[in-house]
C-alpha cells in the first residue's frame, strides 16, 4: 500500500447502491482523491444468510483498521428480527456525531427556501435514545433521558470544529432548557462554555420549539445548528425536506475512532439496475468523508464541479424538470458530466469553499472536571398505589417517618398533591414521595434509606424505584415538583 493513500472501507449496498457507489467513486478518484478502497459486503444478502445485524464479522476487521466507512444504502428485509445496521454501526464504533448539510439549489431544484444552507449537527449516542425504558406500573411507562458532560462537550466541540473547517459563520444551539433544566440545561451550559473558545463565530441559543418553527419558516437565518439527539433526529429530517433536496443530501456519523459516510435516502429497489438513480446524495456523503480525511481540496473541486453540473441543467430523472433542466441523464452520464466539469465553478449557485487549515481537534478529547463535593440529603421513593386519594396516601406514608427521615411531599406525574394539593389534579397509579432529614437540609445516610425501604416493605407498599437526592458543591441536584 502506498503510504500517502488513505484506506477506506466501501460497502456497495443493495438496490441502487452499487450504481451510485460506482458513480461516486469514479468522480472521487478522477478528482485525485488520495484514497485506497477495500470492499466489504453488508445488507440484504448478509441478513438473508442469517446475519441479524446485516454485516459479517470479517467486515468489522476492515472497518476497525481503516476507520473510515463509505456506505451505500441497503435494503432491510421485511419482517422482524433484523437489527438496524446503522444503529449497530453507530453503537459499535461510538459514532457520537451525526452531521447533515441541508442545502437548497434554487432555481435548479424546487424549494420554498431559496437561500437555505443549514448544517444540522446531532448528538447521536445519548438523550432519550440510550434505550433505557421501563414499565413501572399498570399505567405508567418511563424512558430515561441521559445527557452527560462528556457527550455534550464532544458534540458541541465537533460542531464548532465543523464550522471552522467549512468556513461557516454562526453556530446555534437548540434545547428545551426552560423545562428540562438539568439535562438540556447542561447541554446549553456546555454550548456557552465551549463557544467561548471559538470567538470568531456568532453564537445563539433557541428554545427548540420556537427554534424549530423559525427553522421551518426562515431557514436562511441559520448556519450550523447543534442539538441533543431527539431534536436533531426530528429536525434534520425537517431541514432536508424543506431544502427540497432529500434525494441529494449526504450525512456523516463521526466517532473518536471511526466515521461513516452515506446518502440520507434508501436503496430505492424499484429503480435498481436501470442506470437511473441520482448519485448526488452519496457523493455528498463522500464530500464529508474527504474533508474528514484531510482532503478538503478534493472535496472543494468535486463540490464546485457538481454545482456547475446542476446549474448546467444536466439532471437525473428525479430532479429533471421540463424548462428548468436541459438534459436528462442516467447515473453514469451524470458522473461523467461532473468529471468533465472538475476545475469549473458555478456561476449562480454559491461556490463551495472549505478551509485548507490542518484539522485542529476532532472534538473527542474529554478532560474530566474536578469532582464536586456530593452530599446525600434525601431520597425520592416511587410507588405504584392504585387508590387515587393523595391525602390518604400522604398520611399513610407519614406513619413510616422515623430514624431521622421525614416525608416532605408527595407528587403525581411531577405535580405536588400532598400536603395541600388540589383535588382537581388527576392522579395516576404512579407516585413519588420525597423523604429528607428531620433537620432541614441535613445529611442523610444510605443506611437511613435502607431502613426506610424496610419499613415501606413491611407496610406492604409497592415501591418501584428510588432516586437519591444530592447536593453538588451545595447546589441541589434535583428539581422540585411543580407546586413545591
Ligand atoms: P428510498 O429512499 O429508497 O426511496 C424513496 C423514494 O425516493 C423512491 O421513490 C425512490 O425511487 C426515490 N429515490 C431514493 N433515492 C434516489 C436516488 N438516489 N435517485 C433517484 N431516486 C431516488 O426509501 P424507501 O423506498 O422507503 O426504502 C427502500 C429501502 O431502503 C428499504 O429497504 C429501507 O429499509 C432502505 N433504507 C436504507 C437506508 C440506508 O441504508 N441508510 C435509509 C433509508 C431506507
Amino acid at each position: 500500500m502506498a503510504s500517502n493513500l488513505i484506506p477506506i472501507t466501501v460497502a456497495h449496498g443493495d438496490g441502487i447502491g452499487p450504481e451510485i457507489m460506482a458513480a461516486s467513486l469514479h468522480i472521487i478518484k478522477e478528482a485525485g482523491a488520495r484514497i485506497e478502497t477495500e470492499d466489504i459486503e453488508i445488507g440484504e444478502k448478509v441478513y438473508l444468510r442469517g446475519g441479524t445485524a446485516g454485516i459479517e464479522p470479517s467486515a468489522w476487521e476492515s472497518l476497525r483498521r481503516t476507520k473510515v466507512f463509505f456506505k451505500a444504502p441497503i435494503t432491510t428485509p421485511q419482517g422482524g428480527g433484523f437489527k438496524s445496521l446503522n444503529v449497530t454501526t453507530r453503537k459499535t464504533l461510538g459514532l457520537y456525531a451525526n452531521v447533515r448539510p441541508c442545502v437548497s439549489y434554487h432555481p435548479y431544484i424546487e424549494t420554498k427556501h431559496p437561500g437555505m444552507d443549514v448544517v444540522i449537527v446531532r448528538e447521536n449516542e445519548e438523550d432519550l435514545y440510550a434505550g433505557i425504558e421501563h414499565r413501572q406500573t399498570d399505567e405508567v411507562y418511563q424512558c430515561l433521558k441521559l445527557i452527560s458532560r462528556p457527550g455534550s462537550e464532544k458534540i458541541v466541540r465537533y460542531a464548532f470544529e465543523y464550522a471552522r473547517r467549512n468556513n461557516r459563520k454562526k453556530v446555534t444551539c437548540f434545547t428545551k432548557d426552560n423545562i428540562m433544566k438539568f439535562t438540556d440545561g447542561l447541554f446549553h451550559k456546555v454550548f456557552d462554555e465551549i463557544g467561548a473558545e471559538y470567538p470568531e463565530f456568532e453564537k445563539e441559543h433557541w428554545i427548540v420549539d420556537i427554534g424549530a418553527a423559525k427553522l421551518a419558516d426562515t431557514p436562511e437565518a441559520f448556519d450550523v445548528i447543534v442539538m441533543p439527539n431527539l431534536y436533531g433526529d426530528i429536525l434534520s429530517d425537517v431541514a432536508a425536506q424543506i431544502a427540497g433536496s432529500v434525494g441529494l443530501a449526504g450525512s456523516a456519523n463521526i466517532g473518536a475512532g471511526a466515521a461513516m459516510f452515506e446518502a440520507i435516502h434508501g436503496s430505492a429497489p424499484r429503480r435498481a439496475g436501470q442506470n437511473l438513480a441520482n448519485p448526488s446524495g452519496l457523493l455528498h456523503g463522500g464530500l464529508l468523508m474527504l474533508v474528514h480525511i484531510g482532503q478538503p481540496d478534493v472535496a472543494e473541486l468535486i463540490h464546485n464541479a457538481w454545482l456547475k453540473t446542476i446549474e448546467d441543467g444536466v439532471h437525473t430523472y428525479d430532479i429533471y424538470k421540463e424548462g428548468a433542466s436541459k438534459q436528462k441523464v442516467g447515473t453514469k452520464e451524470f458522473a461523467e458530466a461532473v468529471v468533465a466539469r472538475l476545475g469549473q465553478k458555478p456561476a449562480k449557485l454559491k461556490e463551495a469553499s472549505y478551509s485548507k487549515e490542518p484539522k485542529q481537534g476532532a472534538g473527542d478529547a474529554y478532560v474530566p472536571k474536578p469532582r464536586a463535593n456530593k452530599q446525600l440529603i434525601g431520597v425520592d421513593v416511587f410507588f405504584q398505589w392504585n387508590e387515587r386519594d393523595p391525602e390518604a396516601f400522604g398520611k399513610r406514608l407519614e406513619q413510616l417517618n422515623g430514624d431521622g427521615l421525614k416525608l416532605t411531599s408527595v407528587s403525581n406525574r411531577g405535580v405536588k398533591v400532598y400536603p395541600e394539593g388540589f383535588k382537581e389534579t388527576f392522579c395516576t397509579d404512579h407516585w413519588r414521595a420525597g423523604f429528607m432529614s428531620e433537620q432541614t437540609g441535613g445529611p442523610v445516610t444510605h443506611n437511613q434509606i435502607v431502613g426506610l425501604l424496610g419499613r415501606l416493605d413491611k407496610a406492604g407498599l409497592d415501591f418501584i424505584k428510588i432516586e437519591n437526592l444530592y447536593t453538588f458543591d451545595g447546589q441541589k441536584g434535583f428539581v422540585a415538583s411543580q407546586g413545591e
